[in-house]
């Protein structure tokens, strides 16, 4: 792992005048409300910018709808495309040390989560989506003679695409790579706690001149720069990762304006089923234990409900609370912290808020509970985690997305009460399951109501295989083939060749 640059994001940070750009050009936003980021590790501000407003918006709206009718972007040839493509993954591994300090600095996880997690993985989907370009494309279609139809694939226009603060990078790169493969303009928005990474990024496009100008362009603010995305008619798609409530907004926008195309990546409460003939608990525990507290628990398929069997709740309470004591928070820099800091203070209270609500519902408090008191977490927005046991499923902590070190054990009998649970929730977006049955794997499989269904290991990505959810977890799908399908319009061409 590189060293993080803190001396470099230090100067960076005093230097960076960079909160607007599009048209290829860095530009002075009309807007003027004020937004400070600050370090949720240490309180210290780390620096302030203007909001952009819906004008501005519109402006970058605007650079990117003509961006895509250009000649510069839209004649440049397949492997032209591929390689621009290929160049921004290159320029996010050549400065990965840059990007994950900022990106701890400003959303507090550890740097070896930034440095290890989020950037390969940034870079890397710009190479996979590379290969793409000219391996998405239409059929010809078996219909009645004298006639030729055939569908080709194209890009949509303009898309928007609005991330949270959770992984700011990755999850902007999750968007920004298929979009631009296929043929497509963008307008991103990142959270305005978690602005500096795409800062950066626009910053290393616009320097290299990877991109045509108006391609990439980049706005920065919170919901009134959304909302005026999602309601522009310039604006031909919104690929939004964020909370179900939101996506409810955009989907109304969306509606309201020009019935743009939407991909949703929304919220979860995802269930893992542990059964008492599973193999090799200890490595299972770990698991679990990984999954749900890493990157400090703010992750939309991180588990959320453990559901265990009877005969070895003890032992697995038991176990996880073990773990969950020894865990230590402290400065996302330094190479023993296992917890950074959660990412702002209206989360952090949000789910001090739950830790009270779960205590007074009468869940029963088996480890944490409060901010972390330790030297090292004075200042920051520390919380220990926290684990309630003998949660029943009517507790609004066990139906509610927490989105934070919070880890509700429930316990059951049969595997149809434990299904009934794990389904028992507006959310679909993963649930995952342990059992040394095969039967009753396969069935699992089946009958767990999620996009993604982890067995006997949870939590497993792949640039091949499609993310999201279904109910309330989202519509569509990102990575894999799957994602395309969100970047481009099928279009049916019919010929007649005999009178
Ligand atoms: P959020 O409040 O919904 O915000 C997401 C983004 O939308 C932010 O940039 C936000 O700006 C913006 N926004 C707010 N109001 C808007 C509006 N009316 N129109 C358009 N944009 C608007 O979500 P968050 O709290 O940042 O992130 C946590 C949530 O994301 C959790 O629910 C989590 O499960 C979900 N998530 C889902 C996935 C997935 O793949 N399914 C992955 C990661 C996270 P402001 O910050 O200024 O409000
Ligand atoms: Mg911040």
């Amino acid at each position: 792992m590189e060293q993080p640059r803190l001396d470099w994001a230090r100067d960076w940070l005093n230097k960076n005048s960079h909160t607007l750009y599009y048209g290829g050009e860095w530009r002075k936003p009309e807007g003027s409300t004020p937004f400070t980021s600050i370090n949720p590790a240490t309180g210290a501000k780390l620096w302030e910018f203007p909001e952009s407003n819906a004008k501005d918006v519109e402006r970058a709206a605007a650079a990117a709808k003509s961006a895509f009718h250009s000649a510069a972007w839209r004649d440049l040839s397949r492997a032209e495309r591929a390689t621009r493509v290929k160049r921004i993954g290159a320029v996010i591994r050549e400065h990965a040390a840059e990007l994950a300090t900022l990106e701890s600095l400003d959303n507090g996880k550890t740097y070896a989560e930034s440095f290890v997690d989020d950037l390969p993985e940034s870079a890397d989907v710009f190479d996979y989506y590379a290969g793409w370009v000219d391996k998405f494309y239409g059929e010809t279609c078996p219909v009645e003679r004298g006639f030729l139809n055939y569908t080709v694939k194209e890009p949509i226009g303009v898309c928007g695409l609005i991330v949270p603060w959770n992984f700011p990078l990755l999850l902007a790169c999750w968007k920004i790579a298929p979009a631009l493969a296929m043929g497509n303009t963008v307008v991103v928005k990142p959270a305005p706690f978690t602005s500096l990474t795409l800062v950066r990024l626009a910053e290393l496009i616009h320097e290299r001149q990877i991109l045509p100008p108006g391609v990439f362009n980049l706005v920065l603010g919170g919901g009134e720069a959304g909302q005026a995305l999602s309601q522009s008619p310039l604006v031909d798609k919104i690929s939004f990762t964020g909370s179900t409530a939101t996506g409810g907004h955009i989907v109304q926008s969306a509606g309201k304006s020009n019935l743009k195309a939407l991909t949703l990546e929304l919220g979860g409460k995802a269930p893992v089923l542990c059964f008492a003939d599973l193999k090799n608990p200890d490595a299972v525990i770990q698991r679990i234990f990984q999954a749900t507290f890493s990157h400090k628990a703010e992750k939309c398929t991180e588990p959320a409900r453990i559901l265990i069997e009877e005969s070895i709740y003890d032992k697995f309470a038991h176990a996880l609370v073990e773990k969950a004591e020894k865990f230590r928070c402290g400065d996302p820099f330094a190479e023993s912290t296992q917890q950074g800091a959660q990412c702002q203070k209206d989360h952090f209270d949000k789910i001090l808020n739950y830790i009270r609500i779960g205590k007074d519902e009468g869940a029963k408090l088996l480890c944490g509970g409060e901010r972390d008191s330790s030297p090292s977490a004075q200042n920051g927005l520390f919380i220990r985690p926290t684990i309630f046991g003998n949660v029943k499923q009517s507790m609004r902590i066990a139906r509610e997305e927490i989105f934070g070190p919070v880890l509700c054990l429930q316990k059951f009998k049969t595997e149809d009460e434990a299904v009934q649970i794990a389904n028992d929730t507006i959310y679909g977006l993963a649930a995952g399951a342990y059992t040394a049955d095969n039967s009753r794997t396969h069935r699992l499989a089946t009958r767990l109501e999620a996009g993604m269904v982890f067995l006997n290991h949870y939590g497993c990505y792949h640039f091949a295989s499609p993310f999201g959810g279904i109910k309330q977890s989202g519509w569509g799908k990102e990575m894999a083939v799957h994602s395309l399908d969100g970047y481009t319009k099928t279009k049916s061409v019919w010929i007649r060749y005999e009178p």
